[in-house]
């Protein structure tokens, strides 16, 4: 068994990374790869998308051109390859990365997540959303993102640990509580955060061992963590498309939706919003898709997939595959497992009125056209998914001030802060006539072009 949560993915792919630009514990690495040369696999790099949804922003509001500059690249871009003793008594080598993107509105902040799909193109777009993410949300952090290339399933629980473990060493204090703070991503979850803080603490000189509870989010309650983060990615789902359908004239009450990916977000968003009334009608992850035009029990369907590995042969439900499931009609479809899952050939084929976009990148800019064109609404990642790291932002401050907030603070402010960011959001698209994904950019770009031109660049 392993302690990894099981967060869902609809695409696998098998590759291996050859960088390796760092072999331990340094300090602060200085860029080492320019982001053009960022290795494409399949179709188009993610970098790209960024720089293709970045550039339209940018054209529109005529964004500085030094800051453009900046902007357009990552900051420091950390490869680690590292060895962990497997149960077998042999040694695994692990490539392990971080990209800290931007650090101008506050420490680096992001999530680390282990797949087999993790490389450099990838970390660096994820790193650029959690920048422009903090930006739009108003929290004030920079944006980073981690992860080793590697498939969780295939290892246990204590190697698990001591990969977990190895990788923290490597990082070294290139993460650190004031500098650069990871969070959870997909297939990690707050047992790794608690190993991440304990390696942390007990690698740094003693008088600061109790200092640094807030070098990473999303932790275990009793480790520091605040109650309300393990959901409030799902949570802040929820909040977007609650204001969507008050600002429709819609009522939750009876509407139908659809979830891609039964992970920590996908499952939390199904089972808040079933609690308000809403159907959900089908569910896609990596094993398999599953349909009920009555409705499935997001509790149940939980259970089930936390015991089978994923929601595969559900047995309160037809089965689906891919593009059934895509096709299948709803009021609501919330992508919640990896990018570029919505594409310029499968657009075409939802049949919805709203994408709620759980995951970072899951439409890619083909797509972006195809929905605008066909009228279908978009909330877009930077500001739908933003509720997990407003929450880690709360987190941190309580760790800060040594403050423990109750669930009905966590939640009072989450629904501030994210529907306040919503709003600016719509109106920024109404104000420029622009679709939200531009204007969530235009919003974020703004915040750091302003920063920018207050600080002014050193030297
Ligand atoms: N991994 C999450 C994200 O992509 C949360 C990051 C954080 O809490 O720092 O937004």
């Amino acid at each position: 068994m392993t302690t990894a949560i099981h967060d869902t993915q609809t695409r696998i792919r098998e590759e291996r990374s050859g960088e390796s630009r760092n072999n331990g514990s340094q300090r602060r690495a200085a860029a080492a790869v320019p982001p053009s040369e960022s290795p494409v696999v399949e179709g188009k790099s993610l970098y790209q998308n960024v720089t293709t949804q970045f550039n339209r922003a940018a054209d529109l509001m005529r964004l500085d051109p030094d800051v453009r500059k900046i902007l357009a690249q990552t900051k420091n871009e950390l490869v680690v390859n590292f060895p962990v003793k497997m149960n077998n008594g042999h040694v695994e080598m692990f490539t392990g990365y971080r990209v800290q993107h931007n650090d101008a509105l506050g420490p680096f902040k992001g999530g680390l997540r282990f797949h087999p799909d993790v490389r450099l193109d990838e970390v660096r777009a994820l790193a650029a959303w959690m920048t422009w993410k903090c930006a739009v949300a108003g929290i004030p952090f920079g944006g980073a993102k981690g992860g080793i290339q590697m498939d969780p399933s295939r290892y246990s629980a204590p190697e698990l640990e001591r990969i977990t473990r190895r990788f923290a060493y490597a990082l070294g204090d290139n993460i650190g509580p004031e500098y650069d703070i990871p969070a959870p991503d997909v297939n990690t979850n707050a047992q790794i955060m608690a190993w991440i803080l304990d390696t942390y603490a007990s690698t740094v000189p003693p008088h600061e061992r109790q200092r640094n509870i807030h070098v990473v989010t999303g932790k275990p309650i009793e480790a520091g963590g605040s109650v309300g983060r393990d959901k409030a990615t799902g949570q802040g789902v929820v909040y977007t498309i609650q204001e969507w359908a008050t600002d429709k004239g819609l009522s939750l009450e009876g509407m139908t939706f659809i979830v891609q990916g039964y992970g920590n977000v996908g499952s939390w968003a199904a089972r808040l919003l079933t609690r308000l009334g809403a159907r959900l009608i089908a569910v896609e992850d990596v094993t398999g898709g599953v349909r009920h035009p009555e409705g499935i029990d997001p509790e149940d369907l939980l259970r089930y997939a936390r015991v089978h590995g994923g929601v595969f042969r559900y047995p309160r439900g037809e089965f689906v595959d891919h593009i059934m499931f895509m096709q299948t009609p709803a009021d609501i479809f919330i992508p919640a497992a990896m990018e570029n899952q919505i594409t310029g050939q499968t657009a075409p084929w939802l049949n919805v009125r709203l994408v709620a976009e759980g995951a970072n990148g899951p439409t890619d800019p083909d797509a972006d056209e195809v929905l605008r064109n066909r009228g279908i609404d978009l909330i877009p990642d930077i500001l739908c998914n933003s509720g997990g790291v407003i929450v880690s932002y709360f987190e941190w401050l309580q760790n800060k001030r040594s403050e423990f907030w109750d669930i009905e603070e966590v939640d009072a402010k989450l629904h501030k802060r994210i529907t306040t960011a919503y709003r600016k959001v719509r109106d920024k698209a109404v104000e420029l006539d622009t679709d939200w994904r531009t204007a969530a950019y235009v919003i974020a770009l703004t915040r750091l072009e302003t920063v920018y031109k207050e600080r002014g660049i050193f030297p």
